[in-house]
């Protein structure tokens, strides 16, 4: 989608610190953490929200979640992590382009 941030995040037109990816799903770090290592977990085909992504790209975020996370945790040092998704104007959302909050959480914080 043209004027969406993230689609143009995923080709390239926007840079980003990418952490992981896979065929369906990409992962950047996000521009104001909440915490140390706070990543965007994003399909790569637009949809406004989840209730707009297949089935298929619906389970791939947390397919991602699954083989990234425990990389995420070692490389930043972290112990645990919160996942979140803001769904819909009301419930926060700023960017509509489907999307998974995973912020890392660390020992004695
Ligand atoms: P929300 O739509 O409220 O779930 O959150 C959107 C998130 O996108 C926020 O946490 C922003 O900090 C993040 N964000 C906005 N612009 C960028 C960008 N250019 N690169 C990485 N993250 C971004
Ligand atoms: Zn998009």
């Amino acid at each position: 989608m043209s004027d969406c941030l993230f689609c143009k995040i995923i080709a390239g037109e926007i840079p980003s610190h990418k952490v992981y990816e896979d065929d369906r799903v990409l992962v950047f770090l996000d521009i104001g953490p909440v915490s140390r290592g706070h990543a965007l977990f994003v399909p790569k085909v637009h949809g406004s929200d989840l209730g707009t992504a297949t089935k298929e790209d619906a389970c791939a975020l947390i397919g991602a979640v699954y083989m990234a996370a425990p990389k995420l945790l070692e490389r930043l040092g972290a112990s645990g992590y919160n996942l979140g998704m803001n769904h819909g104007a009301d419930a926060g959302q700023i960017v509509f382009h489907t999307h998974l909050h995973f912020m890392p959480r660390y020992a004695g914080e």
